[in-house]
Formats: C-alpha cells, structure tokens, sequence
C-alpha cells in the first residue's frame, strides 16, 4: 500500500474530508526539557466521517498528531521542526508521553498541511543544518502518512529523520526508509527480559531493525538512544548488550552510528500519568547519578562509539 501510495506526489492535493483539521498553531519556544510539543491548540476539532477518515489515514493523507514545536539541539541537528504522531505499541515504564499511546487520541492533520508549514522554515533548515523529525508516540504506527510526509520533504530539500523504537521496523518500506537521512533508534535494553520488562514487548524487532538500516548500502545515519534508569537498565551487561549492538551495526556499514546518546531518566512524565489515571512504576525512582552516567558512557566509548 505504501509502494502505491509513493507513486502520488506528496504535495499533490487529493480530496479529503471536508472537516479535516487544518493545522495552525503558533511555533513553540524551544525548550530544553519538553518531550512533546505544546499541542495543536486553538483548533476546532470536528468528527470526520467514520469511512472517510480512515480511507485517509490509509493512504497517508491524514495522520493523527499529538503536537509539533520548532526545537534546537534535539531530536537531530539543527534547527528542527519535530512532529509528534499519536500511537505507540509499546508501554515504557518511562514514557514522558503517555498521552501518545493511542491513535484515537491524535488530531487529525493532513500530510499537505504539515509540508506547507514545513516549507515556511526552509530557511532556517538550510541555516543550521536542521530538518523534519517525526517522533511519537511511534511515528511507524503511521507509516503512510509518514512516507508522505518525508517524500514531500526530501522534494523540498528537507532533511529528515525519524524517531523509532524500531518495533515496528517492518511497517517501513525501502521507498520511506530512501527518504530518510537520520534514525533516531532509541534501544531500550540489550537483554531481552529487560527490555520486556521495560517495554512490554520484544527487542527483536528493534535489532533486526537497525541491522537492515546497516545493511542498506545508502543507509541512513544512525543515532542510537538508550535512556538510563537507575535500577532498571543500568546493569553492566543490559548497557554492554547495547553498546555491542551499535558497534555491530557499525561493523555492517562502517559509519552507520555516529553518536549514541545516553539520556537519563527524570521524573517530569510522572504528572501525565497520574492525570490519565494510569499507574506509574517509578515513582521512586530517582535519576542517574554523574557517577553511574559516566559509568554507562564509558562503556560505550569503549566500543569505539561517539557517546553524549
Ligand atoms: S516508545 Fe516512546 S512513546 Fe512509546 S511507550 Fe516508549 S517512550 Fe512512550
């Protein structure tokens, strides 16, 4: 379906639903902490038709978005236009973004609107190096609207990324994944039960995801994430599995990635499960201390990885 959906320009307007959002908030001021955006504000949100909204969202032009902000040094280099998708098959312990788990949740957006704010800051993009990323929620949960949006990118001379637990790598084809420059592929946990543990669900699906982004010879670069909890991922042997990991992908393209990011825990999702009545597992939990962070970037430079 995507393979035939590509064949369309992203850009070229199909009809839609009379009452599909039309997306219009003001930019966000970059913020060092935030994990999503301020939301799609001061929209009048309608019911669309049942069929045709769904008929939309198949063929990609109309997504379910949580939010989208302009941010600085995150999310890829540059100056970045990051899109929040709604929908997530996993159930991170940690998740700053309980409020992305299901699609139902989003607003809906289409693709044309999004590449039409995205051309706007094509200027900036070109300035500071920076780009489109597509983040969640899991964006692969919309792998349609997804590849039309990064298409439309790339035909504006756009670089783009994707940010992906890889758990639903198989939802992207050959054509998304030709249109995407960056990967943002936050692992987890390298032991499995850990990951199950942290995740609920497998880590499979998320190596066998990098090594086919390894094995593409015009492959995408690669960033790797592994967010550190103090008594949840931060065994010695769960990070060395990790940096292992990376070092393999690297030793299937050598350059495949270029910067792994150790990003530790905090507590600044706890208020958004509490306000959705969800319970939440590490109340206790403190962050990382220096010492335990340093400890878990070492072990990562040692295989040769550039660590932050
Ligand atoms: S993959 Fe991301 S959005 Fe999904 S549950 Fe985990 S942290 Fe949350």
């Amino acid at each position: 379906m995507a393979a035939t959906m590509l064949r369309q320009h992203p850009c070229t307007p199909l009809p839609l639903p009379a009452d599909a959002v039309r997306l219009d908030v003001p930019v966000q001021t970059p913020a060092v902490a935030r994990r999503t955006g301020a939301g799609v504000d001061g929209l009048q949100v309608e019911e669309l038709d049942h069929h045709d909204r769904l008929a939309a969202m198949r063929d990609g032009r109309l997504g379910s978005v949580h939010s989208w902000e302009l941010v600085t040094a995150v999310d890829g280099p540059g100056t970045r236009l990051t899109v929040f998708l709604n929908g997530c098959p996993l159930r991170c312990l940690y998740c700053h973004n309980p409020d992305t788990f299901a699609m139902r949740d989003g607003q809906p957006v289409t693709s044309d609107e999004l590449l039409t704010r995205l051309a706007r800051y094509r200027a900036v993009f070109a300035a500071t190096g920076g780009g489109l990323t597509l983040s969640g929620g899991e964006v692969l949960m919309q792998p349609a609207f997804a590849a039309r949006v990064l298409r439309g990118a790339k035909e504006l001379g756009v670089h783009t990324a994707i940010d992906t637990s890889g758990y639903l790598g198989q939802n992207a084809s050959d054509a998304l994944l030709a249109d995407v420059d960056l990967v943002l592929l936050d692992v987890k946990s390298g032991d499995p039960d850990t990951y199950r543990r942290v995740t609920g669900r497998d880590l499979e699906p998320t190596l066998a995801f990098g090594r086919r982004l390894a094995e593409r010879a015009d492959g995408p670069e690669v960033w790797v994430r592994f967010v550190l909890v103090p008594g949840l991922t931060d065994d010695v042997d769960n990070v060395e599995r990790v940096a292992a990991y990376a070092a393999e992908l690297n030793g299937i393209r050598p350059g495949t990635v270029t910067r792994v990011e150790v990003l530790p825990f905090h507590q600044m999702g706890r208020d958004k499960w509490q306000a959705l009545g969800r319970d939440y597992a590490l109340d206790d939990t403190q962050p990382p201390t220096a010492e335990l962070t340093d400890r878990v970037r070492a072990q990562f430079r040692a295989h040769g990885l550039t660590t932050y």
